[in-house]
């Protein structure tokens, strides 16, 4: 295949869940994705929300939306994204990964990283997806490497999507933030930020090396990690570009990356 046929891999700051029901400049980003790129046979999303010992990834043909989160509104949970599922791609998955064990996950379903996107970018809900855990116990290089062998699915038809954010910190939110956010939050952005633009993918692999900023911002790495799959699968001549980026409530960063 050529590589315009190629699909994208893209990296959502998915931020709130609310974005599913809003309609702002991150969604009607999401939106125009799915008018700008090839149309793909099938999507395989890693969100920060599934994050397991091992790996897994969804096997069911019919995934059930997962809610999971408490305190919105009754209007989110009523939320479906009933994109069928794919146990061709599932395999396929597992069979790239090998020989690290796969797990076919018969019950979890697209969990609200994936679909608060989705259901912007591909509303019909008709293409297929398939989920792949994070193993939360792996440091950051191993989940690069995992993006670099599931490289070879986007010459496949197969769009790779992370979602998460580079700054996600739920216990330092400002709700008065004057978009500035705070210090280390826009310090850790713009380092994040500037590793890319420079193609130093590394350096973003090596975040820790950001010391208290990066504590500050990733307290936690699952919303962090998904970025390393969508960096992980750049191929050699792939443009990397950042078409969206903003620190809401002071610590989550909407910073979205496309490799094209
Ligand atoms: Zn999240």
């Amino acid at each position: 295949m050529s590589d315009s046929a190629r699909m994208p891999a893209i990296f959502f700051g998915h931020g709130s869940p609310m974005n599913a029901l809003e309609d702002n400049r991150y969604t009607q980003a999401w939106e125009a994705f799915g008018k700008q790129f090839p149309r793909p046979k099938a999507i395989l999303a890693v969100s920060a929300h599934w994050t397991t010992r091992g790996t897994a990834v969804t096997a069911a043909t019919a995934p059930v939306t997962i809610h999971d989160f408490g305190g919105f509104p009754q209007a989110l949970f009523d939320v479906r994204y009933p994109a069928p599922g794919d146990p061709a791609l599932a395999a396929r998955v597992a069979e790239l990964l090998a020989p690290l064990p796969v797990g076919m996950d018969q019950q979890w379903g697209l969990d609200h990283g994936t679909w608060s996107v989705l259901v912007k970018t591909y509303p019909q809900a008709d293409i297929p997806v398939v989920q792949l855990s994070i193993d939360i116990e792996k440091p950051p290089a191993y989940h690069f490497a995992l993006g670099q062998k599931l490289q070879a699915l986007r010459d496949e038809g197969v769009m790779i999507i992370g979602t998460g954010n580079v700054v996600h910190n739920l216990r330092r939110l400002d709700r008065d933030a004057s978009g500035q956010g705070w210090g280390w939050a826009a310090r850790f952005n713009n380092a994040i930020r500037k590793y890319l633009q420079e193609g130093d993918l590394q350096g973003v692999v090596n975040y820790q090396s950001l010391g208290q900023d990066a504590l500050l911002s990733v307290p936690t790495p699952e919303h962090f990690l998904p970025l390393l799959y969508i960096l992980g699968s750049k191929a050699e001549g792939d443009v990397l570009d950042i078409p969206l980026d903003g620190m809401e409530m002071g610590a989550i960063s909407m910073l979205s990356v496309v490799v094209s």
